[in-house]
Protein backbone atom coordinates (compact mmCIF):
# COMPACT_ATOMS: atom_id res chain seq x y z
CA UNK A 1 0.00 0.00 0.00
CA UNK A 2 1.08 3.60 -0.33
CA UNK A 3 2.24 5.88 2.34
CA UNK A 4 -0.89 7.86 2.57
CA UNK A 5 -0.28 9.30 5.71
CA UNK A 6 2.16 11.51 3.67
CA UNK A 7 0.68 11.88 0.93
CA UNK A 8 -2.58 13.33 2.52
CA UNK A 9 -0.56 16.19 3.77
CA UNK A 10 -0.29 17.19 0.71
CA UNK A 11 -4.33 17.32 0.38
CA UNK A 12 -5.33 19.75 2.78
CA UNK A 13 -8.91 19.26 2.47
CA UNK A 14 -9.00 15.38 3.72
CA UNK A 15 -8.81 17.78 6.73
CA UNK A 16 -11.77 18.76 7.23
CA UNK A 17 -14.84 17.77 9.70
CA UNK A 18 -17.93 17.29 8.77
CA UNK A 19 -21.02 17.60 10.88
CA UNK A 20 -18.39 17.27 13.04
CA UNK A 21 -16.68 14.15 11.84
CA UNK A 22 -13.92 13.68 9.91
CA UNK A 23 -14.30 13.66 5.86
CA UNK A 24 -14.01 10.38 4.31
CA UNK A 25 -13.81 11.67 0.72
CA UNK A 26 -15.05 8.75 -1.68
CA UNK A 27 -16.15 10.64 -4.31
CA UNK A 28 -13.43 10.62 -6.59
CA UNK A 29 -14.86 9.28 -9.61
CA UNK A 30 -17.15 12.82 -9.68
CA UNK A 31 -13.61 14.42 -9.38
CA UNK A 32 -10.50 14.18 -7.02
CA UNK A 33 -8.62 16.44 -4.46
CA UNK A 34 -6.41 18.61 -5.43
CA UNK A 35 -2.50 18.47 -3.96
CA UNK A 36 -1.01 21.89 -2.66
CA UNK A 37 1.33 21.98 -5.73
CA UNK A 38 -1.02 21.86 -8.44
CA UNK A 39 -3.25 24.40 -6.55
CA UNK A 40 0.22 26.65 -5.74
CA UNK A 41 0.78 25.97 -9.59
CA UNK A 42 -2.18 27.77 -10.32
CA UNK A 43 -1.68 31.33 -8.10
CA UNK A 44 1.66 31.39 -9.28
CA UNK A 45 0.90 30.96 -13.21
CA UNK A 46 -1.56 34.52 -11.77
CA UNK A 47 1.08 36.06 -9.49
CA UNK A 48 4.27 35.54 -11.88
CA UNK A 49 3.42 34.41 -15.20
CA UNK A 50 0.10 35.70 -16.27
CA UNK A 51 -0.02 36.90 -20.11
CA UNK A 52 -2.17 35.53 -22.84
CA UNK A 53 0.01 32.92 -24.92
CA UNK A 54 0.80 32.55 -28.57
CA UNK A 55 -0.32 36.07 -29.47
CA UNK A 56 2.79 38.02 -27.71
CA UNK A 57 6.59 39.28 -28.32
CA UNK A 58 7.33 40.13 -24.78
CA UNK A 59 8.62 38.03 -22.23
CA UNK A 60 5.90 36.56 -20.02
CA UNK A 61 3.76 36.32 -23.00
CA UNK A 62 6.68 33.85 -24.45
CA UNK A 63 7.19 32.57 -20.78
CA UNK A 64 3.44 31.39 -20.50
CA UNK A 65 3.43 30.14 -24.01
CA UNK A 66 6.19 27.30 -22.85
CA UNK A 67 4.71 26.77 -20.02
CA UNK A 68 1.42 25.83 -21.85
CA UNK A 69 3.22 23.96 -25.08
CA UNK A 70 5.78 22.38 -22.75
CA UNK A 71 1.99 21.00 -20.34
CA UNK A 72 1.32 19.92 -24.34
CA UNK A 73 4.13 17.88 -24.33
CA UNK A 74 3.70 16.16 -20.62
CA UNK A 75 0.36 14.94 -21.72
CA UNK A 76 1.98 13.33 -24.77
CA UNK A 77 4.04 11.57 -22.57
CA UNK A 78 1.74 10.74 -20.23
CA UNK A 79 -0.01 8.94 -22.57
CA UNK A 80 2.79 7.66 -24.84
CA UNK A 81 1.04 9.88 -27.95
CA UNK A 82 3.58 9.79 -31.30
CA UNK A 83 3.47 13.70 -31.48
CA UNK A 84 2.58 16.52 -29.24
CA UNK A 85 0.27 17.83 -31.86
CA UNK A 86 -1.95 15.22 -31.35
CA UNK A 87 -2.88 16.41 -27.98
CA UNK A 88 -5.91 19.13 -28.07
CA UNK A 89 -6.64 20.94 -24.70
CA UNK A 90 -10.59 20.99 -24.14
CA UNK A 91 -12.50 21.95 -21.16
CA UNK A 92 -13.01 18.17 -20.23
CA UNK A 93 -13.94 14.91 -21.53
CA UNK A 94 -17.59 16.42 -22.46
CA UNK A 95 -15.60 18.46 -24.73
CA UNK A 96 -13.66 16.33 -26.45
CA UNK A 97 -16.19 14.08 -27.44
CA UNK A 98 -18.24 17.07 -28.94
CA UNK A 99 -15.94 18.10 -30.95
CA UNK A 100 -15.26 14.00 -32.66
CA UNK A 101 -18.82 14.23 -32.78
CA UNK A 102 -19.20 17.23 -34.53
CA UNK A 103 -15.70 17.78 -36.62
CA UNK A 104 -15.86 13.58 -37.46
CA UNK A 105 -19.00 13.80 -37.81
CA UNK A 106 -19.37 16.95 -40.45
CA UNK A 107 -16.61 15.21 -42.36
CA UNK A 108 -17.29 11.12 -42.51
CA UNK A 109 -20.98 10.48 -41.40
CA UNK A 110 -23.89 10.48 -43.53
CA UNK A 111 -27.54 9.60 -43.58
CA UNK A 112 -27.79 6.01 -42.61
CA UNK A 113 -24.02 5.30 -41.35
CA UNK A 114 -23.55 3.64 -38.13
CA UNK A 115 -21.92 4.68 -34.99
CA UNK A 116 -21.37 1.83 -31.90
CA UNK A 117 -22.09 2.98 -28.06
CA UNK A 118 -22.63 0.80 -25.33
CA UNK A 119 -25.22 0.38 -23.04
CA UNK A 120 -22.53 1.61 -20.09
CA UNK A 121 -21.41 4.78 -21.74
CA UNK A 122 -21.97 8.37 -19.77
CA UNK A 123 -24.51 10.57 -21.08
CA UNK A 124 -21.49 12.49 -22.40
CA UNK A 125 -21.09 9.53 -24.97
CA UNK A 126 -24.68 9.11 -25.69
CA UNK A 127 -26.00 13.21 -25.96
CA UNK A 128 -23.59 14.46 -28.15
CA UNK A 129 -24.53 11.35 -30.69
CA UNK A 130 -28.42 12.08 -30.50
CA UNK A 131 -27.60 15.48 -31.58
CA UNK A 132 -25.68 14.69 -34.59
CA UNK A 133 -28.13 11.80 -34.94
CA UNK A 134 -31.14 14.73 -35.18
CA UNK A 135 -29.13 16.48 -37.72
CA UNK A 136 -27.81 13.89 -40.07
CA UNK A 137 -29.71 10.88 -39.59
CA UNK A 138 -27.13 8.56 -38.42
CA UNK A 139 -27.85 5.10 -36.81
CA UNK A 140 -26.51 4.69 -32.69
CA UNK A 141 -25.90 1.26 -32.37
CA UNK A 142 -25.70 -0.15 -28.67
CA UNK A 143 -23.46 -3.20 -27.62
CA UNK A 144 -24.99 -4.39 -24.50
CA UNK A 145 -24.02 -5.15 -21.00
CA UNK A 146 -23.96 -8.20 -19.47
CA UNK A 147 -25.26 -8.99 -15.57
CA UNK A 148 -22.13 -9.14 -14.45
CA UNK A 149 -21.20 -5.38 -15.61
CA UNK A 150 -19.09 -6.57 -18.76
CA UNK A 151 -19.78 -5.40 -21.86
CA UNK A 152 -21.16 -8.51 -24.31
CA UNK A 153 -18.14 -8.63 -26.48
CA UNK A 154 -20.00 -11.61 -28.64
CA UNK A 155 -22.87 -9.20 -29.37
CA UNK A 156 -20.41 -6.23 -30.15
CA UNK A 157 -18.34 -8.28 -33.02
CA UNK A 158 -21.70 -8.89 -34.24
CA UNK A 159 -23.24 -5.75 -34.40
CA UNK A 160 -20.39 -4.36 -37.06
CA UNK A 161 -22.29 -3.97 -40.45
CA UNK A 162 -21.11 -2.45 -44.05
CA UNK A 163 -22.27 1.03 -42.80
CA UNK A 164 -20.21 0.95 -39.31
CA UNK A 165 -18.04 4.44 -39.27
CA UNK A 166 -17.02 4.51 -35.99
CA UNK A 167 -17.05 2.88 -32.23
CA UNK A 168 -17.07 4.96 -29.43
CA UNK A 169 -16.70 2.89 -26.33
CA UNK A 170 -15.77 3.55 -22.47
CA UNK A 171 -12.52 2.49 -21.40
CA UNK A 172 -13.86 2.04 -17.91
CA UNK A 173 -17.67 2.42 -16.50
CA UNK A 174 -18.08 5.27 -14.37
CA UNK A 175 -20.89 2.84 -12.69
CA UNK A 176 -19.46 -0.18 -12.81
CA UNK A 177 -16.01 -0.01 -12.24
CA UNK A 178 -15.27 -2.64 -15.29
CA UNK A 179 -12.36 -1.90 -17.09
CA UNK A 180 -13.45 -2.61 -20.81
CA UNK A 181 -10.89 -4.68 -23.13
CA UNK A 182 -10.05 -1.89 -25.05
CA UNK A 183 -6.74 -3.45 -27.00
CA UNK A 184 -9.36 -6.10 -27.98
CA UNK A 185 -12.27 -3.62 -28.75
CA UNK A 186 -9.63 -1.32 -31.10
CA UNK A 187 -8.19 -4.46 -32.77
CA UNK A 188 -11.59 -5.87 -33.49
CA UNK A 189 -12.57 -2.41 -34.98
CA UNK A 190 -9.48 -1.94 -37.22
CA UNK A 191 -9.87 -5.42 -38.62
CA UNK A 192 -13.05 -3.77 -40.31
CA UNK A 193 -11.13 -0.31 -40.75
CA UNK A 194 -13.51 1.07 -38.51
CA UNK A 195 -11.82 4.32 -36.01
CA UNK A 196 -12.28 3.94 -32.18
CA UNK A 197 -12.85 6.62 -29.56
CA UNK A 198 -12.31 5.80 -26.67
CA UNK A 199 -13.83 7.90 -23.44
CA UNK A 200 -10.64 7.33 -20.94
CA UNK A 201 -12.28 9.55 -18.01
CA UNK A 202 -12.18 6.76 -15.48
CA UNK A 203 -8.90 4.73 -16.67
CA UNK A 204 -6.34 7.23 -17.12
CA UNK A 205 -6.34 8.45 -12.97
CA UNK A 206 -6.03 4.81 -12.06
CA UNK A 207 -3.60 3.07 -14.59
CA UNK A 208 -1.27 3.28 -16.99
CA UNK A 209 -2.46 4.32 -20.95
CA UNK A 210 -0.49 4.25 -23.37
CA UNK A 211 -2.23 5.41 -26.67
CA UNK A 212 0.24 4.18 -29.37
CA UNK A 213 -0.26 0.81 -27.94
CA UNK A 214 -3.83 0.47 -27.97
CA UNK A 215 -3.32 1.94 -31.76
CA UNK A 216 -6.56 4.09 -30.57
CA UNK A 217 -7.77 7.13 -32.53
CA UNK A 218 -9.17 9.14 -30.11
CA UNK A 219 -8.64 9.05 -26.61
CA UNK A 220 -10.49 11.43 -24.04
CA UNK A 221 -9.96 12.69 -20.68
CA UNK A 222 -10.70 15.10 -17.94
CA UNK A 223 -7.21 16.73 -15.79
CA UNK A 224 -10.47 17.02 -12.49
CA UNK A 225 -10.32 13.29 -12.37
CA UNK A 226 -6.43 13.03 -11.64
CA UNK A 227 -5.59 15.62 -9.34
CA UNK A 228 -5.75 18.29 -12.09
CA UNK A 229 -7.79 21.75 -12.00
CA UNK A 230 -11.33 21.65 -13.16
CA UNK A 231 -12.00 23.01 -16.94
CA UNK A 232 -8.78 21.23 -18.92
CA UNK A 233 -9.67 18.10 -20.70
CA UNK A 234 -7.64 16.42 -23.41
CA UNK A 235 -8.70 14.97 -27.06
CA UNK A 236 -5.72 12.56 -28.21
CA UNK A 237 -5.99 12.15 -32.17
CA UNK A 238 -4.46 10.05 -34.34
CA UNK A 239 -2.73 13.32 -36.61
CA UNK A 240 -4.33 11.01 -39.50
CA UNK A 241 -7.87 11.74 -38.88
CA UNK A 242 -7.25 15.00 -36.97
CA UNK A 243 -5.53 16.63 -40.24
CA UNK A 244 -8.65 15.38 -42.32
CA UNK A 245 -11.26 16.67 -39.67
CA UNK A 246 -12.95 20.64 -39.80
CA UNK A 247 -12.58 22.84 -36.95
CA UNK A 248 -15.07 22.34 -34.41
CA UNK A 249 -14.95 26.16 -33.48
CA UNK A 250 -14.21 29.56 -35.12
CA UNK A 251 -12.24 32.16 -33.87
CA UNK A 252 -8.92 33.41 -32.93
CA UNK A 253 -6.05 31.37 -32.51
CA UNK A 254 -7.36 28.64 -34.75
CA UNK A 255 -7.01 30.51 -38.06
CA UNK A 256 -4.05 30.99 -40.65
CA UNK A 257 -4.96 34.19 -42.26
CA UNK A 258 -8.68 35.55 -42.21
CA UNK A 259 -10.47 37.77 -45.47
CA UNK A 260 -14.03 38.12 -46.31
CA UNK A 261 -13.17 36.12 -49.38
CA UNK A 262 -11.14 33.52 -47.92
CA UNK A 263 -10.16 32.72 -44.50
CA UNK A 264 -7.71 29.30 -43.70
CA UNK A 265 -6.87 27.60 -40.50
CA UNK A 266 -4.38 26.60 -38.47
CA UNK A 267 -1.90 23.55 -38.23
CA UNK A 268 -2.57 20.83 -35.65
CA UNK A 269 -2.80 21.63 -32.99
CA UNK A 270 -4.51 25.05 -32.87
CA UNK A 271 -6.88 24.59 -35.22
CA UNK A 272 -8.87 23.38 -32.72
CA UNK A 273 -7.95 25.66 -30.34
CA UNK A 274 -10.11 28.52 -31.29
CA UNK A 275 -9.71 31.42 -28.70
CA UNK A 276 -7.61 32.09 -25.33
CA UNK A 277 -6.91 28.53 -24.06
CA UNK A 278 -6.85 28.24 -20.47
CA UNK A 279 -3.34 28.37 -19.89
CA UNK A 280 -2.91 28.47 -16.24
CA UNK A 281 -5.01 25.53 -16.31
CA UNK A 282 -3.09 23.44 -18.29
CA UNK A 283 0.08 24.29 -16.96
CA UNK A 284 -1.32 22.93 -13.52
CA UNK A 285 -2.54 20.14 -15.06
CA UNK A 286 1.05 19.47 -15.80
CA UNK A 287 2.03 19.63 -12.28
CA UNK A 288 -0.91 17.42 -11.50
CA UNK A 289 0.96 15.04 -14.12
CA UNK A 290 4.56 15.43 -12.69
CA UNK A 291 2.50 14.67 -8.61
CA UNK A 292 0.77 10.77 -10.14
CA UNK A 293 4.22 10.11 -11.48
CA UNK A 294 6.11 10.91 -8.55
CA UNK A 295 3.73 8.64 -6.26
CA UNK A 296 3.48 6.12 -9.60
CA UNK A 297 0.91 5.22 -11.33
CA UNK A 298 1.32 1.32 -11.09
CA UNK A 299 1.56 2.34 -7.55
CA UNK A 300 -1.90 3.61 -7.45
CA UNK A 301 -3.22 0.90 -9.45
CA UNK A 302 -1.98 -1.73 -7.25
CA UNK A 303 -3.38 0.52 -3.78
CA UNK A 304 -6.64 1.14 -4.91
CA UNK A 305 -7.59 -2.09 -6.49
CA UNK A 306 -6.46 -3.33 -2.61
CA UNK A 307 -8.71 -0.80 -1.39
CA UNK A 308 -11.48 -2.25 -3.61
CA UNK A 309 -11.21 -5.94 -3.19
CA UNK A 310 -11.13 -4.95 1.55
CA UNK A 311 -14.12 -2.51 0.84
CA UNK A 312 -16.25 -4.73 -1.71
CA UNK A 313 -15.29 -7.81 1.09
CA UNK A 314 -16.46 -5.82 4.34
CA UNK A 315 -19.43 -4.53 2.57
CA UNK A 316 -20.65 -8.18 1.51
CA UNK A 317 -20.68 -9.18 5.50
CA UNK A 318 -23.71 -6.47 5.31
CA UNK A 319 -27.19 -8.18 4.64
CA UNK A 320 -29.24 -7.56 1.69
CA UNK A 321 -26.55 -5.74 -0.02
CA UNK A 322 -26.20 -5.43 -3.81
CA UNK A 323 -22.98 -4.21 -5.70
CA UNK A 324 -23.57 -3.24 -9.13
CA UNK A 325 -20.50 -4.71 -11.48
CA UNK A 326 -18.88 -7.79 -10.33
CA UNK A 327 -16.71 -8.12 -13.65
CA UNK A 328 -12.91 -9.75 -12.58
CA UNK A 329 -11.10 -6.23 -14.11
CA UNK A 330 -13.03 -3.76 -11.71
CA UNK A 331 -11.85 -0.22 -11.43
CA UNK A 332 -11.71 1.27 -7.72
CA UNK A 333 -15.64 1.87 -7.77
CA UNK A 334 -18.36 0.47 -6.29
CA UNK A 335 -22.16 0.62 -6.76
CA UNK A 336 -24.80 -0.53 -4.38
CA UNK A 337 -27.73 -0.82 -2.93
CA UNK A 338 -29.29 -2.27 0.40
CA UNK A 339 -32.33 -3.73 0.50
CA UNK A 340 -35.04 -1.35 -0.52
CA UNK A 341 -33.33 1.82 1.11
CA UNK A 342 -33.52 4.41 -1.66
CA UNK A 343 -29.74 5.79 -2.99
CA UNK A 344 -30.57 9.39 -1.69
CA UNK A 345 -31.45 8.29 2.08
CA UNK A 346 -28.21 6.13 1.99
CA UNK A 347 -26.20 9.10 0.72
CA UNK A 348 -27.92 11.60 2.91
CA UNK A 349 -27.45 9.95 5.92
CA UNK A 350 -23.77 9.07 5.29
CA UNK A 351 -23.18 12.40 4.26
CA UNK A 352 -24.42 13.22 8.26
CA UNK A 353 -21.39 10.81 9.29
CA UNK A 354 -18.73 12.44 7.44
CA UNK A 355 -18.59 9.99 4.28
CA UNK A 356 -18.76 11.54 0.88
CA UNK A 357 -20.30 9.34 -1.80
CA UNK A 358 -22.57 9.84 -5.25
CA UNK A 359 -26.06 8.80 -5.55
CA UNK A 360 -28.57 8.96 -8.31
CA UNK A 361 -28.26 7.55 -12.11
CA UNK A 362 -24.18 8.79 -12.39
CA UNK A 363 -25.40 10.25 -15.78
CA UNK A 364 -26.01 6.37 -17.23
CA UNK A 365 -29.54 6.41 -17.10
CA UNK A 366 -29.75 3.42 -19.59
CA UNK A 367 -27.32 1.93 -17.86
CA UNK A 368 -29.87 1.82 -15.09
CA UNK A 369 -32.64 0.61 -16.66
CA UNK A 370 -30.63 -2.17 -17.53
CA UNK A 371 -29.65 -2.64 -14.15
CA UNK A 372 -33.04 -2.19 -13.07
CA UNK A 373 -33.01 0.73 -10.81
CA UNK A 374 -33.11 4.24 -10.87
CA UNK A 375 -30.30 4.94 -8.92
CA UNK A 376 -27.17 3.74 -6.91
CA UNK A 377 -25.01 4.51 -4.14
CA UNK A 378 -21.10 4.84 -5.26
CA UNK A 379 -18.13 5.03 -3.45
CA UNK A 380 -14.65 5.34 -5.18
CA UNK A 381 -11.49 5.40 -4.22
CA UNK A 382 -8.13 7.64 -4.76
CA UNK A 383 -4.45 7.26 -4.09
CA UNK A 384 -5.05 8.58 -0.91
CA UNK A 385 -7.91 6.88 0.81
CA UNK A 386 -6.92 4.28 3.33
CA UNK A 387 -8.39 1.16 4.96
CA UNK A 388 -9.47 2.74 7.95
CA UNK A 389 -11.49 4.84 5.73
CA UNK A 390 -12.98 2.26 4.05
CA UNK A 391 -13.68 0.74 7.73
CA UNK A 392 -15.74 4.07 8.40
CA UNK A 393 -17.76 3.97 5.21
CA UNK A 394 -18.50 -0.22 5.45
CA UNK A 395 -19.57 0.87 9.22
CA UNK A 396 -21.18 3.90 8.56
CA UNK A 397 -23.28 2.03 5.40
CA UNK A 398 -23.77 -0.76 8.24
CA UNK A 399 -25.37 1.83 10.70
CA UNK A 400 -27.66 3.30 8.24
CA UNK A 401 -29.11 -0.07 7.34
CA UNK A 402 -29.92 -1.07 10.64
CA UNK A 403 -32.00 2.40 10.90
CA UNK A 404 -34.47 1.07 8.63
N1 LIG B 1 -17.18 9.96 -19.29
C1 LIG B 1 -17.11 9.30 -18.12
C2 LIG B 1 -16.90 7.82 -18.12
C3 LIG B 1 -17.22 10.01 -16.92
O1 LIG B 1 -17.16 9.36 -15.76
C4 LIG B 1 -17.40 11.41 -16.97
C5 LIG B 1 -17.57 12.18 -15.73
O2 LIG B 1 -18.06 11.70 -14.73
C6 LIG B 1 -17.46 12.04 -18.21
C7 LIG B 1 -17.33 11.28 -19.35
C8 LIG B 1 -17.62 13.52 -18.31
O3 LIG B 1 -16.50 14.17 -17.82
P1 LIG B 1 -16.47 15.76 -17.69
O4 LIG B 1 -17.70 16.13 -16.90
O5 LIG B 1 -15.20 16.05 -16.95
O6 LIG B 1 -16.51 16.33 -19.06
Amino acid sequence: MLDTEIIRRNFPILERQVYGKPLVYLDNAATTQKPVCVVDKIAEGYYHTNANVHRGVHFLSQEATEAHEQARRKVQQFIGAEHAHEIIFTRGTTEAINLVVSSYGEEFLKEGDEVIISQMEHHANIVPWQLLQNRKKIVLKVVPVLDNGELDMEAYRNIFSEKTRLVSLTHVSNVLGTINPVKEIIAEAHKREVPVMIDGAQAVPHSAVDVKDLDVDFYVFSAHKMYGPTGIGVLYGKEKWLEKMPPYQGGGEMIGHVSFEKTTFNELPYKFEAGTPDYIGTTAFATALDYISSVGIDRIEVHENELLRYATNRLLEIENIRIFGTAPHKSSVISFQVGDIHHYDMGMLLDKLGIAVRTGHHCAQPLMERLGVEGTVRASFAMYNTKEEADAFVAAVKRVSQMF
